[in-house]
């Protein structure tokens, strides 16, 4: 059976697309067989995984309207090695269009239950809002992994996303967990970075992951070059850094 984690943080630009697409490679290169999703209507996870969004037939839109399966709109990233159910601008319109449908924050997780054991690892690249995307990431979820910059505002949404979480934990999906907080474009010469970081630790305690990304810039490259960071240029820091993520993730299957 898939573990299913959402990677999620209402704030747009703080690495979620980054760390989807970076922890599918790093998964894949630790032998396991992974899917990614894409369900942010831009298309960055799509694209950073080597698929050109504008020449795709399907995409996860048609799997949430009922319109295809998911081995159906999946695609392999050849670069990256692993699955990818793809998404692009289509995708907005889901927004709208399922409010109509019946259980319509589950229209994801019934759709992932036909491959779930395909595949080792299922994750899921959230929009940016805490919207019915989003609600059918965390639905379809076991557990959320939230990357944050250690900045003093990151902080604060936190709150609304623990919060939204709390919600759908009550209400939609009694099995989803925070996993942790992954703190993500860190920089170590700056004060700021360290005080949020210790302040994190102090508060969450080992929901934080010890593994720490720094900010890199051959991260911010390989989205260009249409590969993973970790394929891209595996010896730089950010790489390794993911990798190390990619272990530490396995090692905490164990505690779920
Ligand atoms: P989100 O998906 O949350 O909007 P992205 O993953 O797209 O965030 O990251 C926002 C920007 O920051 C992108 O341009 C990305 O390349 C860059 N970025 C993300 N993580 C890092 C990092 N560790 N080092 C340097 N740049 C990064
Ligand atoms: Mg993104």
């Amino acid at each position: 059976m898939a573990k299913i984690f959402a990677i999620a943080n209402q704030k747009g630009g703080v690495g979620k697309t980054t760390t989807c697409v970076n922890l599918a490679a790093a998964l894949a290169r630790l032998g396991k067989r992974v899917l990614l999703v894409d369900l942010d209507p831009q298309g960055n996870a799509t694209m950073g995984s080597g698929i050109d969004k504008r020449t795709l037939e399907r995409t996860v839109y048609q799997v949430l309207i009922g319109l295809s399966d998911v081995t159906e709109a999946s695609v392999r990233s050849e670069a990256g090695g692993y699955a990818v159910l793809p998404a692009n601008r289509e995708l907005a319109g889901a927004e709208i269009e399922l409010v109509d449908f019946d259980e319509r924050e589950t229209r994801l997780k019934d759709a992932l239950a036909a491959v779930d054991d395909q595949y080792d690892f299922i994750l899921i690249d959230a929009p940016p809002a805490l919207s019915l995307l989003t609600l059918n990431g965390l639905c379809a979820a076991h557990g959320v992994v939230i990357p944050m910059q250690c900045e003093y505002y990151a902080l604060e949404g936190l709150s609304d996303l623990v919060s939204t979480i709390k919600k759908v934990h009550a209400n939609l999906n009694t099995n989803l967990k925070v996993i942790g907080l992954l703190r993500v474009m860190f920089d170590p010469r700056m004060t700021l970075s360290q005080q949020v970081s210790a302040q994190l630790e102090r508060h969450f305690g080992d929901k934080v992951f010890r593994t720490v990304i720094p900010r890199n810039i051959r991260l911010a490259e390989a989205p260009s070059y249409g590969q993973p960071g970790v394929v891209f240029d595996p010896a730089s820091k950010g790489a390794k850094a993911y990798i190390d993520f990619g272990a530490e993730m396995i090692e905490r299957l164990d505690t779920l």
